[in-house]
Order: C-alpha cells, then structure tokens, then sequence
C-alpha cells in the first residue's frame, strides 16, 4: 500500500504547497547568500521539515538546474531525500529533548562535511530542548562555522529564547488555506485517479485546520473505498468534527444553563473535539457578537443573541483565561466547565440582586445551586479515580486472546479492534481508545459489543463491559498527533490503523 503522505511530499521548493513559504525560500536562495540559521515556524503537518529537506538539496545538490532547483538526481538530492546523507542531521527535540544531540553537534561541527558542501543540521521542535542543549546550540549559532547551516522548525516559536530567534531568519509557515489545501488533494486525486466530488474536497479542507498533512491522510484513507466519494461519506468519516462548533454552547451560556454547558464539553471531548480549537472558535463567535452589538459589524444570526456588551466582555475574560489554562490542564476539560460554571453562577448571583424581598430565599438557594449544579462535574471528578478487579496491564497481556476469538466469531469485529487500543479500566469498564467516530459507532453497536464482551469474558474468566472514546492520534483531528507525531512509533501507529481502515471499508459490519 502506498503511503500518500511521503509519495506526495514536496521535493523542490515549486512544488511546495504553501505559497508564502515557497515565495519565501525562493527569495532567499535567489539571492545568493546562504543563511546560516533559518527558523521555520508554524502548526505542524504544514511542511516544515520537507522545506528543510529541500533546503538541505538546494545548497548541496551538484547538478542545479537553472531555476537553482535541487535536480533530484545526483548523488547528493537522492541521498538526501532518502535520508542516508551523512552531512544532514535530523534531531528531533522532542524524542529526548536533544541533550545528546547537541553535545555530539557541539563537538563535530567543526569537522568539514564528508561529501556535501554544507553540513545541514535540522532541528524539529527544537522549543522542546533542554536549557543545557539550548545553551549548546546558541553557543554553535554565535560563531557558525562556513560549511553548517541550521533550520530550526517549531510549533511553537514563543517559547524560543530571543537569543536564538534573533540570529535566525525566519519564515512562519502561515496555516494553509482552504483552497492550498483543495488544490494539493487535486493533485493527488488526479494522480491516484481517485474519484471524489468536489465539494468532498473542500469538506476535507474545512476539515483539517490548514495542515496538509492531515487532509492527506484523510484522503487516503477514503482512497479505499471502492465508489466515487461523495460529500455524505465524507461526513460521515470526519463526523466527530462536524457539529463540534461552538454555536451550541453559546446558547446554553445564554441561558445560564450550567448542566447542559458542561455536558456539550463533555460531547466535545468525547466526540474527538479539539479544545483549544474549540475555546478559539467561541472567543471569535464572541468576538463577532460583541461588534455586531456595537454596531461594527452586521452578522444577523449572531445578533439574535441576547447578550448586553457586559456580558459580551465578562464571556470572553472569562473564556480567555479558561484558554491560556487548557494547556496545562489535568484534566483537558476542567478549564472550560469550570468557566461555565463561573458564568453561570456569576449570573444567577447577578439576577439575584433585582429582588430585595427574596434576598433570603436566594440565600438558601445560592448555597444549595451552585453545588447541585456542578454535580456532574464533581461525578467526572469521581470516576477518574475509581478502579476495578481486571488491571489493564491483565488486559493488554491478553489482548491478542481476544482478537483470536472474536475473528472466527465475525471478521470484521475483529478488524475493528485492531484498529483500537485498551486504554484504561474503569468502574468495571474497559475503555477502548478508537481513532474514527464511525469506529466507536459499530463497536457500540449492540451486535459488536455483544461478541466483544462475551470474547472478552471467555478470555478473562469476568465479566466486563466495553465502551469507546475517540482517541488523539488519529489523522483526522488536526491537534490530535502533538508534538509527539514526529515520533516513529505514531507514524507507524496510523499505517496500522490505516491498514485495519482498509479491511473496515471492504466488509461490512451486518
Ligand atoms: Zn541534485
């Protein structure tokens, strides 16, 4: 099977699909000088690291041609490109925060290149060094020697101390645009003769938060199906993004309606829903609200809402704090119930203020509501602790069991599993991490989880029930793969869910 996202990478700076990048490099290389620190800055899946590798072409390769493109012929491009080319160093920050790295580059960037005629050292998230190694690189980046070149490429460029990005010259990798992403899944449409419907594409491209990356796996995963692609299937495989706006909760904020807020968080979490993403979408829903009162702006649909411009901006406080503490948040969601909860109550205390004559009443009742209101919250709270008889460890030991006797059971169940992971025991369940919303659907359904259970309690001599969540690392959630996405292990995670995806789509689960 082929793996579109590598068949399709970039290999010379035209056929980037990032515009203002390609624009970008070629400006730089047309002039003649090499830099000697580059910093590629921007969201992952949009193309960094290939940029660096093409980079790394360009000012090695022996036989340009007169557009000062890398040939892709000579012994230096194809080494490049197939990453046995002892003069380019990949670090990856973030595998072992590159303490050892940079000590070994410390020590041998003095040494000429073997054959090339620059040394390339490409560090990705180089954000996630060390202080020590960070230390290291600046001493290397103050005096470069003539023959090393280092393209730092990150996620996120704040968290780079100003001393190394003031000597780099940087280039941010802008978010892809809709139409830059359509026009690359064009392009292998075409080339993989792939059947879709046009507006299938530009539901991918809504899809993917701009990373090109993401929009390819997705398309090659529809790659199996058998017909044309129509926008329904589509749909129907990214499901767990459609719906997630935060259109939802808006209104439930409106309403004060603490219990559904949270609850619609929880539906995010579950479905799959990106959180930060999410928190930005409302803060711009809120935003476009707040202006639209004002007068700045007309957006009728948002108009509708009966917010006051104070509370327009208590929300976006509100949500704007929440925001910055997703990050490093224990519990991914607690942030923002949290913030509901604050608003809600907030207003009930506000509203409580009319009337002089309840005063007491209201008293009684402020005391008892805000805790009957974050019950469910407090329940969330309770589970994650809880734990039951079966360790997961018992149930990963055994796991191929399971497979075993579910498959002469039914084919596809077993499939399905295998595109899954136990991910933790709890209150007598097993959870099972599953990467597509249309996974978790058959697995839940009543005949599957039948058969699994059953299997399950052959296997383990108890019984225990299944339940599935949408799981992180799946190619369809633009924030899903991390930082970690660079590392081999969830590279080659996909291509087995990829391939499980492949069996899914030619049974049916009846
Ligand atoms: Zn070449």
């Amino acid at each position: 099977m082929s793996d579109f996202t590598a068949k399709y990478r970039p290999q010379t700076n035209s056929e980037l699909d990032l515009t203002f990048a390609r624009e970008q490099i070629s400006k730089i290389f047309s002039s003649g000088k090499v830099p000697h620190a580059l910093l590629f800055s921007g969201p992952r899946g949009i193309g960094k690291t290939s940029a660096a590798r093409i980079v790394a072409k360009t000012v090695n390769c022996l036989e340009p041609t007169k557009e000062g493109e890398p040939c892709n012929k000579c012994d230096q491009c194809v080494s490049i490109t197939n990453g046995s080319n002892l003069d380019i160093l990949e670090i990856d920050a973030a595998s072992n925060r590159g303490i050892d790295d940079i000590r070994d580059l410390k020590e041998k960037i003095k040494l000429a290149p073997t054959r090339a005629k620059y040394k390339v050292y490409i560090i990705d998230e180089v954000h996630m060094l060390t202080t020590e190694a960070f230390n290291a690189l600046l001493k290397t980046l103050e005096e470069p020697p003539e023959h090393a070149i280092f393209i730092l490429c990150t996620t996120a460029p704040e968290k780079l101390p100003e001393t190394i990005t003031s000597r780099c010259l940087q280039i941010n990798f802008k978010r892809a645009s809709e139409k830059e992403i359509i026009e690359k899944l064009e392009k292998i449409s075409k080339e993989e003769k792939i059947e879709i419907e046009k507006e299938a594409l530009a539901k991918i491209a809504k899809a993917v938060n701009g990373s090109f990356r993401d929009a390819t796996k997705i398309l090659e995963q529809l790659s199996f199906a058998k017909e044309k692609i129509t926008v329904d299937f589509v749909a129907e495989i990214l499901g767990q993004i459609t719906g997630l706006g935060p259109e939802k909760l808006l209104v439930l904020l409106v309403d004060k309606d603490t219990v559904d807020g949270i609850k619609e968080i929880d539906r995010i979490v579950e479905s799959g829903g990106n959180l930060r993403v999410y928190t930005e979408q409302l803060l711009e829903l809120l935003r476009l609200g707040m202006l639209a009162k004002l007068g700045v702006t007309d957006i009728t649909e948002i108009q509708q809402i009966t917010l006051s411009i104070e509370d327009y901006k208590r929300l976006i406080e509100i949500f704007a704090k929440a925001g910055l503490e997703l990050k490093d948040a224990v519990i991914p969601q607690l942030p923002l119930e949290m913030a509901v909860v604050e608003w809600c109550v907030e207003g009930q205390e506000k509203r409580d203020v009319g009337s002089k004559k309840r005063e007491e009443e209201d008293e009684n009742q402020k005391k008892k509501e805000p805790e009957s209101r974050i019950s469910p919250l407090a329940s969330h709270l309770s589970t994650v602790s809880s734990s039951s008889s079966i360790s997961l460890e018992s149930i990963q030991n055994k796991w191929p069991e399971v497979l075993k006797g579910v498959k002469p059971k039914n084919h596809s169940v077993e499939a399905l599993l295998r595109a899954t992971r136990p991910l933790e025991v709890k209150n007598n369940f097993l959870i099972l991490e599953v990467f597509y919303k249309f996974h978790k659907d058959k697995l839940e359904s009543e005949k599957c989880r039948q058969i699994l259970e059953d299997t399950i309690n052959e296997v383990y001599g108890e019984p225990i029930q299944i339940r599935c969540v949408l799981g992180e690392r799946k190619p369809a959630n633009t924030e899903s793969l991390k930082e970690t996405e660079t590392l081999k292990d969830a590279e080659t995670q996909n291509d087995d869910i990829i391939k499980s995806a492949e069996e899914i789509f030619s049974v049916s689960v009846e």
